[in-house]
């Protein structure tokens, strides 16, 4: 980093000095942007303002749980950007849940949604509740008392959250019902939600499906193909399974997938009609991966260590990494034994799921690494779809969408493929991502004047 972006940097830390997480996405795009800054010197304030969030509400979510008992939770919007469209992006349930994870998430966001193409600014929000083991109605108490404050916050036109980690369709479809009945009108303000009131074909399978189609392309820049190569792939929430079945589709073999708990790994392959069995595990009936482990033959389950970075998924030989998990769930030395067995492809799922020392080991070993906010935006981009969708009152084939979503996809390889070939740093994805979601955003800003 130079001097000029140093100074930027500096100023983001000195301000809010307990943020690490919103530390290393801000250090990344900046990183990026050294370059543009040299060739527009007139975009050094724009810089200096996108680092700062346009608005942060936080509030208190009260909720009783089944036995009586009182508990308080924190919840959060982050309303990071809206210079080329409303704010957009995911509420986040989960313990870990605090402000410097949603500002990483929402600052990811402002460009990731930028480089869908689509109208939509960046935003995220959630709460530290954890609705693991929670029943039915203890989430829809939850959800309701989270609703009866972001209600007003919101709105189709001002800004439009989403699912994440923790947050599904039952948790959507609670939410929805809550604005709903405070706002009095029935509008697009979610996406993500059910099939019957609204929700777009298509958009559970987004990011996953789009995710190996970025995949696709990337590989296909070094004549390569899923055709056969083994894939590891972490997580086992929505955007793993479906990335998972994607990678079916294309001929590859899916050999592991995780949980919190831990990870298995099944050197037949996952095929259709495991993760069939997998989807009615962790959808319907909310069990563990390890599960999966007791059910079929030949698959070794190991257990989380209490470093979860060190949990031994990353150690299996495979030709293609996917993870879907969660921040920072490879690092340097988990990067090094993926290189070391001779890894061609890593592309990120889940949000920032590579530490700065795993992109850089991928890097300097010349393995396509795809960031997350080029390859894991299929999901906020169907969002998008759905937004179109419930403003024309219409509501599009299966077929439909997923034309538009691979179209998408393969259009945001391009962009990040040729504007990192511009700026000097050819198959460097992570420049070609910040820097092309960047430009969109700066336009807008410098246009309006800095508001
Ligand atoms: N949480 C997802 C993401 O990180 C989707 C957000 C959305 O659909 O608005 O992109």
């Amino acid at each position: 980093m130079d001097s000029t972006m140093k100074s930027v940097y500096d100023s983001v830390i000195a301000r809010d000095p307990n943020q690490p997480e919103f530390h290393q996405a801000v250090e990344e795009v900046l990183d990026s942007l050294v370059p543009v800054i040299q060739a527009h010197p007139e975009y050094l304030q724009v810089v200096r303002a996108i680092v700062e969030a346009e608005r942060i509400i936080q509030f208190r979510v009260p909720w009783y749980d089944d036995n009586g008992d009182f508990h308080v939770n924190r919840g959060f919007r982050i309303q990071f950007n809206s210079a080329i469209g409303p704010y957009k992006g995911g509420l986040r349930f989960h313990p870990s849940v605090n402000q410097s994870i949603l500002k990483f998430l929402a600052f990811e966001q402002v460009f990731k949604n930028s480089l869908t193409g689509l109208p939509m600014g960046g935003g995220k929000g959630g709460s530290d509740f954890d609705p693991k083991g929670k029943s039915d109605g203890e989430v829809m108490r939850f959800c309701q008392s989270f609703m009866m404050e972001l209600w007003r916050h919101i709105g189709a036109d001002l800004d439009v959250p989403a699912g994440d980690i923790g947050v599904g369709g039952r948790e959507i479809g609670y939410l929805f019902g809550m604005y709903k009945k405070l706002a009095n009108e029935f509008t697009g303000v979610l996406t993500g939600k059910g099939r019957s009131y609204g929700g777009s074909l298509i958009r559970p399978q987004a990011t996953g499906y789009g995710l190996v189609y970025f995949a696709r392309e990337m590989l296909a820049t070094k004549d390569k193909s899923f055709e056969g190569a083994t894939v590891a792939i972490s997580g086992s929430g929505n955007v793993a399974q479906f990335a998972c079945e994607k990678v079916i589709d294309l001929g590859g073999k899916p050999v592991t997938l995780s949980d919190s708990s831990g990870f298995i790994h099944d050197p037949a392959g996952i095929d259709r009609e495991k993760l069939a069995w997998i989807m009615d595990l962790k959808n319907n009936r909310r069990g563990r991966i390890k599960e999966f482990a007791d059910h079929f033959d030949g698959v070794e389950y190991t257990a989380s260590k209490p470093e979860p970075n060190l949990n031994g998924l990353w150690g299996v030989n495979v030709d293609i990494a996917l993870p879907c998990a969660t921040q920072n769930e490879i690092n340097g030395e988990e990067a090094q034994m993926l290189v070391d067995n001779e890894v061609t492809a890593v592309a990120e799922g889940a949000n920032m799921p590579c530490t700065p020392e795993a992109v850089e080991c991928f890097q300097a070993n010349g393995v396509l690494f795809a960031p997350g906010k080029a390859s894991n935006a299929g999901g906020v981009a169907t969002s998008g779809l759905e937004m179109s969708q419930n403003s024309l009152r219409m509501s599009w084939t299966r077929e439909e969408v997923d034309q538009k979503l691979e179209a998408i996809m393969v259009n945001i390889h391009k962009n990040a493929f040729e504007t990192a070939e511009k700026y000097g740093m050819p198959g460097n994805y992570v420049a070609g991502a910040n820097i092309a979601g960047f430009l969109k955003v700066a336009e807008a800003m410098q246009a309006q004047g800095m508001v």
